[in-house]
């Protein structure tokens, strides 16, 4: 699959993205001089031994050894496959992606998201154009909508009627399958018309900002007040955020989004200039969903309802969370005053008293507790004794780590249990082999020099002479040296994902995190290495012609070489 993915986008994507920035949103780093630490993700441990370089691009580990470059990082801590790495960065810093990914998954699904492109553009255009659009654009106004955010949310409207966009985009039976496909056209009693009638029109975006969808509004008091696109090719109402799209082009960092209900609560926000929210399209919170915005925050915050239905939806996300909340994310509680929604509450109270409630949200383990503690009689110890039963599912859903155990301390505290002893939790020390600094040989020393110095290759008057030496570690110098050479750019994590697919790859991962005390002398300690190698390399050939032992038996040219081998001008 890597295969297909041409070399020179790798390189061009991973000059572009930084490991630091990529690494921080998932977690957070500390500045440890010209270099960035934190507890590795990979393994559990409590002083940090994961360490970023943004010099190299490149992360490892010295606790249990991970390492890697930004598409390294997403594969392991997002569980994405190479292509997914790939594409998530690329969309990252606005790369677009070769056809080779771009479509290789299933079919071409190119002509529905044309054709759902089109119909976009359409109903923004009805917004303007259709006799009845003044009604549209009223209701826009008095929910206080700018001209600004309509258009960064590509907002339109479906006129009155049946067959408007059946008539404008249907013209052909090809266009009008298209149509069909995506969800644009209803069927009924053998005739096609318009889903989305007298609605504003809401485009939904996919991560990449392909239009996948659309959300509609009624105009009025027609059922249902919201309508999407039914489930198609390429919408999966379980997997699309409403605003995931915009939130991300509007802000380069997000140490928090806000999953709302609904797409006016995106749209009424984002004109308060609160622009890290996103709604789901009419179902619970998936656990892809979250998946999907873990990956570019920290924490996530619900927004609910405070009344009875929005509190049970609200515990149904947080079953949803519990398996996900690794150390370093969090999930959190807003509600509502009842019957206000955050499009009511943001425009009756503002943005700064908003932004308030947001900061103020439940964090999980209150919100937890709380519901079960009030399931129970915790004056007495029966009720004690029952919160533990009825929180210690829960609590085992959790994946291990630091906020497991501060959930089962608490659980331990509130019911006036004693804590169980099952610590330490799998304190397992896979340590791999550390080469120790100095212990190197020649050749491996001179391949790590080089992967995590690549300027090195760029000094002039490199000794040669090594290059006759056998063995696959000299050809891997070799290569090295002729692709740096031609690419003076190049980072360590570059140089990595050039040897992707290759057997020897892990090896050159290992060698470009072990640790090798230079501070100032790399080019000193590289030359020294390439010096040593060539002296190898000469006494190696000594000794093949020395075994001739007879100069009578060597060549006139072997003799001459061996005079200029032992003057040590080879
Ligand atoms: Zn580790």
């Amino acid at each position: 699959m890597a295969g297909k993915i041409p070399p020179e986008f790798i390189d061009n994507l991973l000059s572009r993205v930084d490991v630091v920035d990529v690494i921080n949103q998932r977690v957070p780093l500390q500045r440890a001089g010209s270099e960035y630490k934190a507890c590795c993700p990979f393994h559990d441990e409590k002083t940090p031994s994961f360490t970023v370089s943004p010099a190299k691009q490149f992360y490892h580990c010295f606790g249990c050894g991970a390492h890697g470059s930004a598409i390294g990082f997403l594969m392991e801590y997002d569980r994405l496959s190479f292509p997914e790495a790939v594409e998530e960065l690329a969309t990252s810093v606005g790369l677009e992606l070769p056809r080779e990914i771009a479509f290789e998954s299933g079919p071409d699904n190119r002509p529905l998201y044309e054709i759902l492109e089109r119909a976009a553009n359409w109903f923004a255009s009805q917004l303007r154009e259709h006799p009845t659009a003044p009604e549209a654009a009223h209701y826009l106004k008095e929910r206080g909508l700018s001209g600004e955010v309509a258009a960064t949310f590509r907002i339109g409207y479906a006129p009155p009627g049946w067959s408007n966009l059946l008539n404008s985009l249907g013209k052909t039976p090809q266009e009008r399958e298209l149509l069909q496909r995506t969800g644009l056209l209803s069927e009924g009693r053998g005739k096609q018309y318009d889903r989305f009638r007298n609605r504003i029109i809401f485009p939904i975006r996919d991560s990449r900002g392909r239009v996948v969808g659309f959300g509609g509004r009624i105009l009025g008091d027609d059922t249902p007040k919201y309508l999407n696109s039914p489930e198609t090719p390429v919408f999966h109402k379980g997997r699309e955020l409403y605003g995931l799209y915009e939130a991300r082009q509007a802000l380069k960092k997000i140490p928090r989004m806000l999953v709302v209900e609904g797409y006016m609560d995106v749209v009424a926000l984002a004109q308060f200039g609160i622009r890290n929210v996103v709604a789901t399209l009419g179902t619970a919170t998936t656990a892809d969903h979250l998946e999907k915005l873990f990956r570019i925050t920290p924490e996530v915050v619900f927004c609910f309802d405070g009344d009875r239905a929005g509190r049970d939806a609200a515990w149904k996300a947080l079953e949803t969370a519990l398996p996900l909340l690794r150390d370093s994310r969090q999930a959190r509680f807003l509600f509502l005053p009842e019957g206000e929604d955050p499009d009511t509450q943001v425009r009756s109270e503002g943005a700064e008293a908003f932004a308030q409630r947001v900061e103020q949200a439940m964090p999980l383990s209150d919100f937890l507790f709380d519901k079960l503690a009030g399931e129970v009689d915790m004056t007495t110890l029966d009720g004690r004794a029952r919160l533990v039963s009825l929180a210690q599912p829960h609590l085992e859903r959790l994946p291990q780590g630091v906020f497991r155990e501060m959930m089962e301390a608490r659980l331990a505290d509130l019911s006036g249990t004693k804590r169980r002893q099952n610590r330490p939790m799998n304190r397992r020390r896979n340590r791999l082999p550390q080469h120790q600094p100095g212990t190197l040989k020649p050749l491996h020393r001179a391949i790590a020099l080089l992967l995590q110095y690549p300027r090195l290759a760029q000094l002039e008057n490199l000794p040669g002479g090594w290059e006759t030496l056998d063995g696959q570690g000299v050809t891997i110098l070799r290569q090295l040296l002729e692709t740096l050479q031609h690419n003076p750019h190049f980072t360590t994590a570059i140089l990595l994902e050039h040897w992707q697919d290759d057997t020897i790859r892990p090896h050159l991962g290992k060698l470009a995190a072990t640790p090798l005390m230079v501070f100032d002398d790399e080019a000193e300690q590289f030359t020294g290495c390439l010096e040593k190698l060539a002296a190898e390399a000469r006494q190696k050939q000594v000794r093949a012609i020395g075994n001739k032992l007879r100069p009578s038996d060597m060549t006139e040219e072997e003799k001459e070489q061996l005079r200029r081998l032992y003057s040590g001008k080879e």
